[in-house]
């Protein structure tokens, strides 16, 4: 079967999947702190849905999965969906991201299902801190998440920390030296216009280069050369550390050029972009008696109207309709 090429060139083989637009936080950059209206339950995908949709979606050389949201642990039985997805011939990549509240009732089962790669959001290690941005008082939570994650046996556990000016910021490099004491993957990640209500602007994206500066004022920096081609992280270490740091810099390095990836909302919609503007209802097609090829024809419509950049937007003027929560991170 042809893989999944869009007009610019670049193959698809990375699905993102949103298991529920649901989140326990409000992080301030993700979403407004009240007043976002919740996808219905029938609305969204069950379990064999997405499993159908990730069957046909590998006949089209997806190989990567993340699962995401929202918060992906609020889904009930969400260890079930795990295991369906680590046992399909084809996935070879498959990983979470979660902001940690209930990793801790949940690692060992999520482990057990066959999950081995998690990456963590973690923003601040204050908790006044943590509490502004999340606008929940739940750093213990999170930490004891992290701990459980260590302790079942996920290797990398990577922390991702959106640097934002005027919030956590002076906190980066306490978060650097972390990967001097322990193998986290610590991972600075630059703010993006995907609050929902109109939170951003440019003069509270701390800039990467900034951050390279900073790190390279606390020791001398490794760089890592990826095997990856489609990996969106540059990455270094400090001499001699067990842990590894990685910058993604969406707004002043964006990555579109080489962009693998699609999204599949917990409501059942391909968005071929973060930022795209179009959804191909994939729902309807599921639930009629639609057979596999219209689901991969619609697949193939999605990623042929990827657009060059950041959906086609000007970040500066125009704004996605959706705020990350709703579409899946
Ligand atoms: N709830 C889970 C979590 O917290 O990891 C998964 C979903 S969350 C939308 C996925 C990732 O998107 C998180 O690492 C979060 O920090 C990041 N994110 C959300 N909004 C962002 C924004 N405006 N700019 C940069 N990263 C953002």
């Amino acid at each position: 079967m042809e893989a999944l090429v869009d007009s610019f060139g670049r193959v698809t083989d990375y699905l993102r999947l949103s298991v529920t637009d649901r989140c326990n936080l409000r992080c301030r950059y993700c979403m407004p702190a009240e007043g976002l209206p919740w996808v219905a339950r029938e609305q969204m995908l069950s379990f064999e849905e997405i499993v159908r949709f990730v069957r046909v979606a590998i006949t089209l050389g997806i190989s990567k999965l993340r699962i995401t949201g929202g918060e992906p642990l609020l889904r009930r039985d969400l260890p079930t969906l795990v295991e369906k997805l680590a046992a399909l011939e084809g996935i070879q990549d498959l990983s979470l991201t979660t902001n940690a509240i209930l990793l801790f009732e949940q690692a060992p089962a999520l482990y057990e299902a066959g999950l081995r790669r998690i990456n963590i959001s973690l923003d601040s290690l204050r908790p006044e801190v943590f509490a502004k941005i999340a606008r929940r008082d739940l750093l213990g939570r999170v930490m004891a998440g992290i701990e459980a994650a260590a302790t079942a046996g996920f290797r990398p556990i990577k922390l991702n920390m959106v640097v934002m000016r005027g919030l956590n910021q002076d906190e980066l490099e306490d978060f650097a030296l972390l990967t001097k004491r322990s193998p986290f993957h610590v991972r600075f990640l630059e703010y993006m216009p995907l609050d929902g209500y109109g939170d951003w602007d440019r003069g509270k994206v701390v800039p990467g280069e900034e951050i390279v500066r900073r790190l390279q004022a606390l020791d001398s920096l490794e760089a890592i050369p990826s095997k990856d081609p489609s990996e969106v992280a540059l990455r270094f270490r400090f001499p001699g550390a067990p842990g590894e740091l990685g910058l993604i810099l969406p707004v002043t390095r964006p990555f579109c050029a080489g962009c693998s990836r699609t999204r599949l909302t917990a409501e059942g919609s391909i968005k071929n972009c973060l930022f795209g503007q179009g959804e191909w209802n994939v729902r309807d097609l599921l639930r009629s008696n639609a057979d596999d090829d219209q689901v991969r024809a619609l697949i193939r419509l999605a990623v042929a109207h990827k657009q060059a950049s950041f959906g086609g937007l000007d970040l500066d003027h125009q704004r996605s309709f959706r705020s990350m929560s709703q579409i899946g991170g």
